[in-house]
């Protein structure tokens, strides 16, 4: 259960399936189709569309003729209905994205990450206060505000624990202190989750079947989805697979262990290797991580243009990761894997084509079914969407799980 939120919801179970057909129906659904796809009476949806239409959430469009029956009119979703600000903070940059009820991104704010919480608060709440003046919404318009962070997160009290490379992060309450300093509702999640969400909330293909998202930035982490709900974890953390061994010769880790799946992805290590081969020159141990993300660029450009030196380095990480990938695909018996993160775009032209063979040739159930591999359909903003798209979630996805109460007893 989510706690410390008081969004607005969009009325029970019902309404919230029929919002959300009417939202994956691109060519628009009438009132007869809604019923059939439903199983609700035409009565049970003549009356739900009216209290969605009276909200403005769904418009009517176009009346269409199919055989010889009455013209039946067309629903569509209103993507101006409703609002949602999305934040993700990132070692290197704060990414902040106001979206309409698709999902769809209308304003955002990128900035160098503040040092110390208190300065980052400040411009976050500048930020969201800025895209909300531009975009001209009415006031109430925007339904709450979002944040991807960096796990793991204290749920019950909204507090960041103790982030990797965020200096003066530990125990934070960062959900408390954005609500006090914007004036709106806060859900807090993890990056790799949020992520996840943004899939699935904008993705259209992670609906039925176990997705698995992997997100790569400073850190690597994991999410699973089973029929298009996240599948968080006890205390809402799930997906830390950092320390999962993929090479027992590989880099040496943090932890104490060699080829963690983590060190052998990170920025730090990459920029090391290539620095030890003569591709570059920057003093790893004290970079900072805006200048390990800019080497790291570096790398990805070199090997890009041909430099058979920043491959190799870039294509021993990607075939430690595949492995890693294919063990956790197997553990979850995944379908669909989707990769994002800050890293991702530099890294896709060397990781996609490595993971895409590691798994069609290793992975213990390809005999049982195909894995697509997929980049985030969301793209560079994925963790910024994926923490709007908590807020459309919480307010209007419908979830199977709410029908099932502590008991085990289904709901009315
Ligand atoms: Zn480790």
């Amino acid at each position: 259960m989510r706690r410390g939120t008081n969004l607005p919801r969009v009325g029970g179970f019902n309404q919230r399936v029929v919002l959300d057909r009417i939202r994956r129906a691109t060519d628009g659904v009438s009132r007869v189709e809604l019923a059939a796809d439903t199983g609700l009476s035409l009565q049970t949806i003549s009356n739900i569309v009216a209290r969605l239409l009276a909200r403005r959430l769904v418009v009517e469009g176009e009346r269409k003729v199919e055989g010889r029956g009455k013209p039946r009119t067309m629903l569509h979703l209103d993507p101006q209905g409703a609002h949602a600000l999305g934040v993700h903070v990132d070692p290197v940059v704060v990414t902040a994205v106001l979206t309409d009820l698709d999902g769809g991104v209308v304003g955002r704010r990128i900035f160098p990450t503040p040092s110390g919480p208190d300065a980052l608060v400040a411009a976050v709440a500048e930020s969201a206060r800025e895209l909300v003046d531009e975009a001209d919404i009415a006031p109430g318009g925007v339904l709450g505000l979002g944040v991807a962070a960096p796990g793991p997160i204290d749920m019950p009290s909204g507090r960041v624990i103790n982030p990797p490379l965020l200096d003066g992060w530990a125990d934070v309450p960062l959900r408390d202190e954005l609500a006090g300093a914007t004036g709106l509702a806060v859900l807090l999640e993890k990056d790799v989750s949020a992520a996840m969400v943004a899939e699935l909330w904008r993705g259209n293909r992670m609906h039925e079947g176990t997705s698995l998202f992997f997100y790569l930035g400073f850190g690597v982490a994991a999410a699973v989805a089973h029929d298009g709900e996240l599948a968080a974890g006890t205390s809402r953390n799930a997906g830390e697979i950092g320390h999962l061994i993929v090479d027992s010769d590989g880099p040496r880790c943090g932890c104490g262990n060699r080829g963690c799946i983590g060190v052998c992805a990170s920025p730090a290590t990459l920029v090391a290797e290539a620095v030890e081969r003569g591709i570059l020159d920057v003093a790893t141990p004290r970079a900072t991580p805006r200048e390990l993300d800019a080497a790291l660029t570096a790398v990805c450009r070199a090997a890009a243009a041909g430099d058979e030196s920043a491959g190799e380095v870039l294509r021993t990480s990607a075939r430690r990761v595949a492995h890693g990938i294919t063990l956790v695909a197997d553990l979850v018996d995944a379908d669909v894997v989707v990769f994002g993160g800050p890293s991702w775009a530099r890294l896709a032209p060397v990781y996609l084509p490595a993971v895409r063979a590691e798994l069609a040739a290793h992975a213990t159930l390809r005999e049982m079914h195909a894995v697509e591999v997929l980049g985030s359909a969301v793209g560079d903003d994925v963790g910024a969407v994926g923490a709007a798209s908590l807020v459309l979630d919480d307010a209007f996805a419908p979830r199977p799980s709410e029908l099932i109460g502590r008991s085990g007893a289904v709901l009315p």
